[in-house]
């Protein structure tokens, strides 16, 4: 009988809410799926709000993340934060090479790589964002472009560190644009990522890699991404800033999943 990687699904609320619009959509998560067991669930809040969070979230299943990190550490750095520091507040993963930091801050393949590295050796865990832009996909590199984010993000990191390693896909013509990729699009890409993994490490390592989709991803459309094979869970934006909508995404995914599951091992 095939297991299913269990899905994981976060919300990146990217440089959206105040403290009190975080602290009562936190509130809001919990009261609705806090006590999911089936699937894990994240919450990306800006860096001053993870504490709050992270106290109003403390014993449910859901974990907190940081949306970026420094890679140096502590030291004359004005303005950034530290692995430690995000540790000391609360934060259990950190997304690294999200689309925005990487076109918006100027984030390179170096700069990636370096903050991948700083996050794990501070004991976080790391949600790894790759995908490519609306050029490379239409010039038919789409695949490429992400195999090379990845073999630049992952150089030197070792096989036992890629269990604290989750990659989310995500599409950068996808992202908030309302253009989500179909599961078809999806699946092909994840695929590729799951089989560059096993050419870099193994086959095991590349079947207990998660592999989320992110790239407007909503309610109505996660359980067709979700049933892809390849495709193990999400990372969603936009509607991660409504309670409603990041927990039927959530609980549409579980569902989704177990229809995977069963339907796998009928054949
Ligand atoms: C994201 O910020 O990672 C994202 C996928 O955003 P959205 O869901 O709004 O497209």
């Amino acid at each position: 009988m095939s297991e299913r990687r269990q899905p994981f699904v976060a919300g990146n609320w990217k440089c959206h809410t105040t403290l009190a619009e975080a602290t009562r959509l936190a509130d809001d998560i919990k009261r609705r799926i806090g006590r999911l067991r089936t699937v894990e669930m994240g919450v990306i809040p800006p860096f001053p709000f993870i504490e709050r969070v992270a106290s109003r979230l403390a014993g449910e299943a859901i974990q907190v993340g940081a949306q970026d990190i420094y890679a140096k550490g502590s030291g004359a750095y004005t303005g950034a934060v530290s692995g430690a520091m995000l540790k000391s507040v609360g934060a259990d993963f950190v997304l690294v090479g999200h689309s925005e930091r990487r076109l918006i801050f100027g984030d390179n393949d170096a700069v990636v790589s370096a903050k991948l590295q700083a996050a794990l050796n501070s004991g976080l865990q790391v949600i790894l964002c790759i995908g490519e832009r609306l050029e490379e996909r239409d010039a038919g590199e789409a695949a490429s472009a992400c195999q090379t984010q990845l073999a630049a993000a992952l150089q030197d990191i070792p096989k036992q560190a890629l269990q604290n390693v989750t990659i989310a896909y995500e599409p950068v013509w996808a992202i908030g644009t309302g253009r989500v990729a179909s599961p078809s699009q999806a699946q092909e890409i994840h695929f590729v990522i799951r089989t560059w993994i096993t050419g870099h490490y193994d086959s095991d390592v590349a079947a207990s890699t998660r592999i989320q989709y992110g790239g407007s991803v909503k309610p109505d459309n996660i359980s067709g991404l979700i049933l892809q094979p390849d495709v193990d869970g999400a990372l969603v934006g936009g509607a991660s800033l409504d309670a409603d909508s990041f927990s039927a995404i959530v609980t549409a995914s579980i569902d989704s999943s177990a229809e995977a599951d069963s339907a796998r091992n009928r054949f």
